[in-house]
C-alpha cells in the first residue's frame, strides 16, 4: 500500500509499504495533519524516529473485521489514537489523559490502511454516521474538551483565546457553542479575518497593555476571567496571568518543553486568586463527547478544515501548514 513516510527532518516520501497484518483493518479516507506531526516534520520528535508514518486524526471504512466484534466490512468509523488503561492511580483520579499505560494504535494513518489490535476495537473504535473530513477533528476537539474540564467556568465567564491556529479556533467555536462570550487575540491578519467572519471578535496582540488600550470598552484588562494560551510561547503565559480578571484562570494548552521556565506574577496568584492550569491530550470520555459535539455541530466545526490534499501531495500540505496559510489540512489517501 502507499504511505507517506517521514524519512527525516523536512523529508516526507510516498512509498510502498507492507499492508498491516491485523484482523481488523480500516481503509483510511482522511487524516488531519496535527501540530505534533508538523513539529516532527520540522524539528524531529523523540517519539517518532524516522522512518515512520505519522498521522493520528483519521476516519475511514472497515475493510476487514473479526466476526462478532461489533463491526462489519463497510462500516464507517473514527478511531481514538490512544486510550487510557482505566485502572492505574492516575486514571482512578480521573486524569486518564495522563495514564502511563496508554494503549496506542500502532503506526500512523498517513497511508491507505491501518490495522487495529483486536483488544483495542471495543475501546477505541467508534461508529460514525457518514463519511466526512469533519471526523478528523474528533481527536483535536477531545483535547480541547480536556482543557475545558480544567476551567472553573461560571455562568458569567468570558473567555479570551490567545492564538487562532486550529486549536485556538476550536476553543473559540466551543466557547461560543456553550454560550460563553469569547474573543480571540491573534497576530496574523488572515487568521483574524477568518475568526471575525465566523462572528467571533478577533484582536491584534501587542502586549497586555496594548490589548487594554485597544479596548474601546471591550477587550479590557480584567474583563476576561478565562485565558487560553494556544500558542507555545511562555511569555504569553506570564503576560496573561497579569491580564486575566480576579479569580480567573489561565490555561496553558500549548506544550512547552521541560527546560522552559514560566515567570509567574506572584501578586496575581496570591492577591487576585488567579489560577494557572494546564492540559495535555484527552481521555476516552472527552473523545466520546467530542464525537457527539461534532455530529451535532458538523457545519460549524467544518470551518476549521480549510484544505485537503491527496496523500501524494503530503509534503506540499506540510509546507503550507508551516506557512500559517491553512488552518487544518486533511490528507486523503
Ligand atoms: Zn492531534
Ligand atoms: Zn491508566
Amino acid at each position: 500500500m502507499k504511505a507517506l513516510v517521514y524519512t527525516g527532518i523536512k523529508q516526507l516520501e510516498l512509498k510502498d509499504v507492507p499492508e498491516p497484518s491485523s484482523d481488523f483493518i480500516i481503509k483510511v479516507l482522511g487524516c488531519g495533519i496535527c501540530g505534533t506531526d508538523l513539529k516532527t516534520y520540522q524539528k524531529g520528535h523523540h517519539l517518532f524516529s524516522p522512518p515512520a508514518i505519522l498521522g493520528h486524526e483519521f476516519y475511514g471504512l472497515v475493510e476487514k473485521a473479526p466476526i462478532g466484534c461489533g463491526y462489519l466490512a463497510g462500516d464507517k468509523v473514527v478511531v481514538a489514537p490512544y486510550a487510557e488503561c482505566g485502572f492505574c492511580d492516575v486514571c482512578m483520579r480521573g486524569a486518564g489523559s495522563l495514564c502511563a499505560n496508554k494503549h496506542y494504535v500502532e503506526g500512523g494513518a498517513f497511508c491507505e490502511k491501518v490495522g487495529i489490535a483486536s483488544d483495542y476495537i471495543e475501546q477505541g473504535v467508534f461508529h460514525i454516521k457518514e463519511l466526512d473530513d469533519v471526523y478528523t477533528l474528533v481527536e483535536p476537539l477531545a483535547c480541547v474538551l480536556n482543557g475545558f474540564e480544567q476551567l472553573d467556568l461560571k455562568p458569567t465567564s468570558r473567555a479570551l483565546v490567545v492564538g487562532a491556529g486550529p486549536m485556538g479556533a476550536l476553543f473559540a467555536l466551543l466557547f461560543r457553542a456553550k454560550g460563553i462570550p469569547v474573543a480571540v487575540v491573534e497576530p496574523s491578519a488572515q487568521r483574524r479575518e477568518r475568526i471575525a467572519s465566523w462572528g467571533i471578535e478577533a484582536f491584534e496582540p501587542g502586549g497586555a497593555d496594548h490589548v487594554e488600550s485597544l479596548s474601546a470598552g471591550r477587550v479590557e484588562k480584567g474583563i476576561y476571567d478565562i485565558a487560553i494560551i494556544a500558542v507555545n510561547k511562555k511569555e504569553l503565559v506570564s503576560e496573561y496571568i497579569k491580564f486575566v480578571a480576579d479569580a480567573g484562570t489561565v490555561l496553558m494548552f500549548s506544550g512547552l518543553s521541560s527546560d522552559e521556565i514560566v515567570a509567574i506574577d506572584a501578586y496575581s496568584i496570591h492577591y487576585r486568586q488567579v489560577s494557572l492550569k494546564g492540559s495535555f491530550g484527552y481521555a476516552l470520555h472527552h473523545f466520546k463527547e467530542a464525537l457527539s459535539l461534532i455530529e451535532a455541530h458538523k457545519e460549524m466545526f467544518s470551518k476549521i478544515i480549510t484544505h485537503n490534499f491527496p496523500l501524494e501531495r503530503g509534503k506540499e500540505a506540510f509546507e503550507m501548514l508551516a506557512s500559517g496559510e491553512a488552518l487544518k489540512i486533511v490528507l486523503r489517501p
